[in-house]
């Protein structure tokens, strides 16, 4: 797998830590648990959309683009992560926004996210949930242009076969984490969205002829919508690279969807349940929207012995923790006592 062939810059922290989770392991009595630190690759605190840019950003310079555009829900971390590469970069940045989830709350529709994506200087617009988002990111595309610019669209996630590059380049930098250290992996378990990260991980994973399974845990669409969604840019993706497709076989994507509750973006108890219990034994911060339901697949799979004793399981942490503080309400805390 040869990712010098592809344009690259080079501003995420490399590698992510990969660390034990003794505490948690012990708790829960199950799988030998690890983490894999992608909260911390470094750009405005961190995530898993900066892989992803460190491809889709040279891409955008070596097009001689001088406006980014790309679109988000409201709580956005890779509207965030964009920005401020965006910001590093020189570009004009303009993100939009789609509501997806109608919530009020001042904290999530001017707090965190949103508000950083303000601070690295890039304008914001909101849509309506359902907006036909790719229509209206070409309409404003068009405005620029006719205003003499140069945009350049990132889709939703960073999710096309330029970022998931920056997925299968995880995959192999966790698999030599692993042989430096002989840590034997069992299961890759990690929240799966808009895809890039999934398709990028398994096509790299079986590239390498890692054998290590990638499981996904959803936080939007149902399984099978998700399952074919992966496939089909990991498909593109080993196109994009030169290698044939087959190398990821259908059976290959794994995606559980039995963790979204009542929609992207909503609390569920079992997510409240996982950050918290993040927070409290491994004194780590998930997030409220993708790797706390995430992590709460992961550690509800392990009461029901999906994954066992004996097992190495590595939890990736894809970010996003900032988005705590877009959900103030939502964790039940006790105050000052
Ligand atoms: C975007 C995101 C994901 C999902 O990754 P995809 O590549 O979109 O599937 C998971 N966790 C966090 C914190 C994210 O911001």
């Amino acid at each position: 797998m040869h990712l010098s062939r592809f344009p690259r810059l080079h501003f995420a922290h490399l590698p992510t830590p990969l660390e034990p989770m003794p505490r948690l392991t012990e708790l829960l009595g199950g799988p030998d648990l690890w983490i894999k630190r992608d909260d911390c690759t470094g750009l405005s605190t961190g995530g898993n959309k900066t892989r992803k840019l460190e491809f889709l950003m040279a891409d955008a310079q070596q097009k001689k683009a001088d406006t980014i555009i790309t679109p988000g829900a409201t709580q956005s971390n890779h509207t965030r992560q964009t920005t401020a590469a965006a910001a590093k970069l020189g570009f004009e940045c303009h993100v939009l926004l789609e509501d997806r989830t109608g919530s009020e709350d001042h904290s999530y529709v001017y707090g965190a996210n949103v508000l950083l994506n303000q601070l690295h200087g890039s304008t914001i617009s909101k849509r309506p949930a359902d907006t036909d988002m790719d229509a209206a990111m070409e309409t404003l595309a068009q405005e620029l242009r006719d205003d003499g610019k140069k945009p350049y669209i990132i889709p939703g996630g960073g999710s096309n076969e330029i970022g998931a590059l920056g997925y299968v380049n995880a995959a192999i930098e966790l698999m030599t984490q692993a042989n430096d250290r002989s840590l034997r992996i069992d299961h890759l378990v990690h929240a799966t969205s808009s895809a890039g990260t999934q398709a990028g991980l398994v096509l790299g994973m079986e590239g390498i002829n890692s054998g290590i399974p990638v499981y996904g845990i959803g936080v939007h669409s149902p399984k099978a919508k998700q399952e074919e969604k992966v496939y089909n840019l990991a498909q593109i993706t080993a196109e994009y690279m030169g290698l044939n497709p087959d190398i990821v076989q259908r059976d290959k994507v794994v995606v559980n969807g039995d963790y979204v509750g009542d929609g992207y973006g909503l609390p569920t108890d079992s997510m409240v349940e996982a950050v918290k219990l993040m927070a409290q034994y491994e004194g780590i911060l998930l997030d409220p929207v993708y790797s706390g339901k995430g992590f709460a697949g992961l550690v509800d799979l392990i009461r029901k012995g999906r994954f066992k004793k004996g097992e190495n399981v590595v939890f990736l942490h894809t970010g996003g923790s900032v988005a705590l503080f877009g959900y103030p309400n939502t964790f039940d805390l006790p105050g000052y006592v």
